[in-house]
């Protein structure tokens, strides 16, 4: 790892969940760190614990409009977006602008820094899925005029933007197409449903179960997601590249997880299925395990455990 010491990288929504994760490891492995955040989803107390580090930095910034970077910059990480249904159905032309303007923004950075590129795409490119678990080469099944059809669209213009870059100005670019992450940072006001069974559990309320819970998700730590965008980064691989874990769980299996992470069994509430909520989503990793030598290995309630630690420590609610 120790080929990033030294290094500038600009992370956009770095002080987002994912992104803060990925600036501490970027900083432990002697990075220099510049986080571009507009805090529309993200804060500031999320890499406050940074800020006296030498070498970071926090530029507030929209990255739909300008991105202005002084100096040398090996590293564009751009992992600025709304990400969750609750955010990109409250904000859906800001999560289209910041897929494609702000792509188009960060790809020019990368471009003018003649730096390498990263894009923190999604499994919803895949949209509602026949296919399943879904390979890279499968090209999804996405509804564009739906309510989820802004962050769907915006990322797989996103992906497509970062090709053309790759294609016609021959850019160093790592395309990651993430699955559901959890872990501490995470707001258990997002909508998401780790958070959202977190935050029931803790206040010993029935946990919300859209439809009747049969749907599957797929649930990787976030500290082996980090791994997985750091080996992608250093690797040869353009990509996408899926990132994920592929044990799938349905949604009940996962309530029944959380309840015995938090170590109280409230039950369940059922509300109706959000539209166009994927009936599947499990990450086909072969790619991954065989070109960056990935695959996650904290198990679910591992990980949920230290979520709920760390939610005990932190929660303001
Ligand atoms: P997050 O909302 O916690 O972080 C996103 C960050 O981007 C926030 O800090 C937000 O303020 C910032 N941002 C949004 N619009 C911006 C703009 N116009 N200019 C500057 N900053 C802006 O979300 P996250 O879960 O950390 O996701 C990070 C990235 O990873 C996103 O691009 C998301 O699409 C992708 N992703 C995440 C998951 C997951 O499970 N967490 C899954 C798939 C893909």
């Amino acid at each position: 790892m120790s080929e990033l010491a030294d290094t500038h990288a600009v992370v956009l929504g770095g002080a987002g969940f994912l992104g803060s994760h990925l600036c501490d490891r970027l900083v432990a492995m002697g990075a220099r760190v510049t986080v571009l955040d507009n805090f529309l989803t993200g804060t500031p107390n999320n890499v406050a614990h940074l800020r006296e580090t030498p070498g970071f930095g926090v530029q507030t910034c929209d990255v739909t409009d300008f991105i202005a970077v002084e100096g040398r910059v090996d590293f564009v990480l751009h992992l600025a977006s709304p990400a969750s249904p609750a955010d990109y159905l409250r904000w859906p032309i800001q999560t289209l602008k910041v897929g494609s303007l702000g792509t188009h923004n960060a790809l020019g950075l990368a471009r003018a820094k003649e730096a390498r590129f990263l894009l923190a795409s999604t499994s919803e490119v895949y949209g509602s899925p026949t296919v399943n678990p879904q390979p890279e080469t499968y090209w999804g099944n996405v509804n564009p005029t739906g309510p989820r059809g802004v962050y769907d669209e915006a990322k797989r213009f996103a992906e497509a933007m970062t090709l053309a870059y790759h294609r016609q100005h021959d850019l160093d670019v790592r395309i990651a197409r993430i699955f559901n992450t959890y872990g501490p940072r995470l707001r258990t006001d997002d909508g998401r449903a780790v958070p959202a069974f977190l935050n029931a559990a803790l206040h010993d309320q029935p946990l919300p179960v859209h439809g009747d819970g049969s749907q599957t998700r797929s649930l990787c730590y976030v500290d082996d997601m980090v791994d997985g965008l750091l080996r992608l980064l250093r690797s040869d691989q353009p990509g996408p590249v899926n990132l994920g874990n592929p044990h799938e769980v349905t949604i009940r299996e996962l309530a029944e997880a959380v309840q015995d992470a938090v170590g109280t069994h409230p039950g369940l509430r059922y509300l109706p299925r959000p539209t166009d909520d994927p009936p599947v989503r499990c990450p086909d990793i072969t790619l991954a395990t065989t070109e960056l030598g990935w695959k996650p290995s904290t198990p679910l309630g591992e990980g949920l455990s230290r979520t709920v630690s760390w939610l005990r420590a932190n929660a303001t609610g």
